[in-house]
């Protein structure tokens, strides 16, 4: 066991036997015999071995419980082997974090994830995704306006969410895996919050929709669709941009970009799904967008303007804190689960660091 988390741990560092075992001083034989638990580290090398991977010793101890599976990226993956290792040894290692904190935590918590009751059998057409959209909504108590925080949200609603670091340079469009009996789904951590938002929404549309599609609808288009239907209802996109239109300001769509955490180029799509532009309008906007340039690209790819912000999930560190006051774990414990140092923990008990984003 001790072997297979020194294993993971380099995976999730990044590191080759040679690349570690030069940061420790020892030979990449050697460490090649502690992961086959033939040799075991002593703790002082151990502690050495812990440091270069950026981990608490004590996670060389916990038990490996993640067994993922079912692992789909999204279309675009371009990662290579060795980044889709560490990108799932990072996945892992969040995981096991989560199920131990679940099993500490004094909450049923979180709920498991659920179908809305009564979704159509079948969807039929790509309007029809507007109500499916629409109840998943109702079902989650969103009421009409924008999604504040669809991170801690799809949590709460029993889907696990990982951001992690590790994309191999923006090299995947989020990815989705079981993990025990858990859905998860993964997107960057550093990607700007639009394109995070629209991945989840996405990946959610395919929970939702997965074996309800007629076979003439194309089942990513469906859940693009979806995804623009669930960040901005149908109702309140014609209330904010009106029935019919046949300009929309840049600086209108980037207002709303802002307010609704749907990109400006989101907006577009959503403007056209909804006959609020016809098709003509929509190509002159689309023409007009692959003109204007921002660095060395268009607006289509880079959108100008602030990015909007990051999604900070705030709900893990908060369960970790509710745990601690009611000494459910101590300090160390929940330094190791906030994958933070001690020293750290402790100035933010004291007050000392602030950290209200949610994002370090
Ligand atoms: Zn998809």
């Amino acid at each position: 066991m001790l072997g297979a988390r020194i294993k993971q741990g380099r995976a999730a560092a990044g590191l080759s036997l040679r690349d570690l075992a030069e940061v420790v001083g020892l030979s990449a034989m050697a460490i090649s015999k502690y992961e086959n638990d033939q040799m075991k580290p002593s703790s002082e090398t151990l502690l050495r071995l812990a440091k270069a991977l950026n981990v608490r010793a004590e996670y060389f101890f916990r038990q490996p419980e993640v067994e993922l599976s079912e692992v789909e990226f999204r279309k675009h993956s371009k990662l290579s082997p060795k980044d889709e290792e560490r990108a799932l040894a990072d996945v892992r290692e969040q995981l096991e974090r989560w199920l131990e904190l679940e099993s500490v935590v004094p909450v049923s918590w979180p709920k498991a994830f659920v179908l809305p009751p009564n979704l159509p059998a079948e969807v039929k057409a790509y309007e029809e995704i507007e109500v499916v959209a629409q109840l998943v909504r109702e079902h989650w108590q969103l009421g009409a306006g924008p999604v504040r925080n669809l991170v801690d949200k799809m949590e709460e609603e029993g889907i696990k969410v990982v951001l992690t670091p590790h994309d191999g340079g923006k090299k995947f469009d989020g990815l989705v895996a079981k993990a025990n009996s858990h859905t998860v789904v993964v997107v960057g951590k550093d990607w700007p919050g639009d394109r995070q938002r629209f991945t989840l929404a996405h990946e959610l549309g395919h929970l939702v929709l997965h074996g309800r599609l007629s076979l003439e609808l194309d089942e990513e288009r469906a859940c693009n669709r979806f995804a623009g239907a669930f960040l901005v209802p149908e109702d309140e996109a014609t209330r904010i941009l009106g029935e019919t239109r046949s300009w929309l300001e840049p600086q209108e769509l980037y207002l709303l970009k802002h307010e609704w955490g749907l990109s400006m180029n989101g907006w577009l799509y959503r403007a056209q799904d909804l006959s609020i532009l016809n098709k003509s309008a929509a190509r002159r906007h689309w023409d007009f967008f692959v003109q204007q340039k921002e660095g060395s690209t268009n607006w289509r790819e880079q959108e100008p303007g602030e990015a909007y912000p990051r999604e900070c999930p705030r709900r893990f560190d908060q369960l970790v804190y509710r745990a601690l006051a009611e000494e459910l774990i101590g300090e160390s414990k929940a330094a190791e689960l906030m994958s933070v140092p001690l020293v750290e923990l402790r100035a933010r008990r004291r007050m000392d660091a602030t950290n209200a984003t949610g994002c370090h």
